[in-house]
């Protein structure tokens, strides 16, 4: 199989499985319990949250271990004060936009901070939501679909300026990008191990010392009382290792990422009629999304698949449905070309061979005469 959808997921890195091993046999001490086989766990879990505070430039104590991204960005979103007004970016995954939907629908005051046709959120825009002083907003750093990388910082200083909470959501930036929390100058970050050659079922939201969050898993004391439950050991660990490999690797990464994308895209637009959404706007080094006039994007997808070729249609949790996908149309692109998307999202194993081979694949499916 020629694996081309990173976005979704990675494998896990055998130096991560081989981490997370003894941690499923030998060691199945419980990290809370006191005695020695309980501490050795602990320590574990202590080194785990050193290394993926040292990707992100924080301390350990500003980490809290969750069951994933969706569930750090619940999180987040949840340390709302009582009917807060909010705001969040057009383009946010859905476990960003349906819990501000559901605050909304609780009574909170929701702004949407819209997109330029590139997928970024423009000035004006931050500026009208400052105008409604919101007490929290949330701009992801990397979007899952189109890879378009928005400038955080710069908002987060705007809107700490009015004392707002900013939330990140790094999910799909970790790895790909220098992630410095610091420097961002937010308050919240999402991140998801199963992004970065981790396990799924494990992430993390890193806060601000001061920061106000409000468990949603009461019952237990683990992770500073933010997140009771016996903690996922073994995914914690290999979020851990795939972290530290991610800090070490990250320059290499990203070349080697950059040389394929570059190859992927300039093959891609020898293709009539295919346009690659966001060209040219900043975007993670790994994403390419691109329509194609007249084409039905889940319909490729499945004739992709029959030659073994796995790729999206738009973002994986929002496929399924043959609905536009929300992305695209906040960035203006016309519902029917919108249907025609596909997303390449590239990782470390893939080759220039099998890009070569997806592109005379994809263009013998977009026109039997090639
Ligand atoms: N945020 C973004 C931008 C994502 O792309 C994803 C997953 O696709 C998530 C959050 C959810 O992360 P998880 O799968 O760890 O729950």
């Amino acid at each position: 199989m020629i694996y081309l959808d990173h976005n979704a997921t990675t494998p896990i890195h055998p130096k991560v499985l081989e981490a997370m091993l003894p941690f499923l046999g030998a060691f199945y001490g419980n990290p809370s319990s006191l005695y020695r086989h309980g501490r050795l766990v602990r320590s574990a879990i202590d080194t785990a949250r050193s290394q993926v505070a040292n990707l992100i430039n924080v301390q350990p104590t500003q980490i809290i271990f969750t069951s994933g991204g969706t569930e750090a960005n619940n999180l987040a979103l949840q340390s709302i004060p009582p009917l807060g007004k909010l705001a969040i970016s057009a383009i946010e995954h859905p476990s960003v936009s349906q819990p501000a939907a559901h605050l909304q629908q609780k009574g909170h005051d929701l702004t949407i901070i819209e997109v330029d046709n590139n997928g970024l959120v423009t000035q004006a825009a931050i500026d009208k939501a400052i105008a409604e002083k919101p007490d929290f907003v949330s701009i992801m750093l990397a979007n899952n679909e189109t890879g378009v990388i928005q400038d955080v910082a710069r908002y987060a200083e705007q809107f700490n300026a009015l004392g707002t909470t900013v939330h990140t959501d790094a999910v799909q930036a970790l790895g790909k990008i220098p992630v410095d929390f610091e420097q961002l100058g937010v308050q919240l970050m999402s991140l998801s191990s199963h992004k970065i050659y981790g396990p799924k079922g494990c992430g993390a939201l890193v806060f601000a010392k001061g920061t106000t969050i409000t468990p949603m898993l009461r019952g237990g004391s683990q992770e500073q009382d933010y997140r009771a439950g016996t903690e996922n050991v073994a995914a914690i660990v290999g979020f851990g290792k795939a972290a530290e490999l991610a800090c070490a690797e990250l320059v290499a990464r990203t070349e080697h990422l950059t040389n394929l994308t570059t190859l992927l895209e300039s093959a891609l637009l020898g293709i009539p009629g295919l346009s690659i959404f966001a060209q040219h706007a900043q975007r993670l080094p790994n994403t390419v999304q691109f329509g194609i006039d007249g084409m039905d994007g889940e319909m490729l997808l499945m004739k992709l698949d029959q030659k073994s070729i796995a790729v999206s249609s738009g973002s994986a949790c929002a496929s399924g449905g043959n609905t536009p996908s929300p992305v695209l149309l906040a960035m203006g692109v016309e519902a029917n070309l919108a249907k025609s998307a596909i997303r390449i999202s590239l990782g470390l194993n893939n080759t220039e061979a099998e890009l070569l081979e997806f592109i005379t694949v994809l263009k013998s499916l977009v026109n039997p005469a090639y």
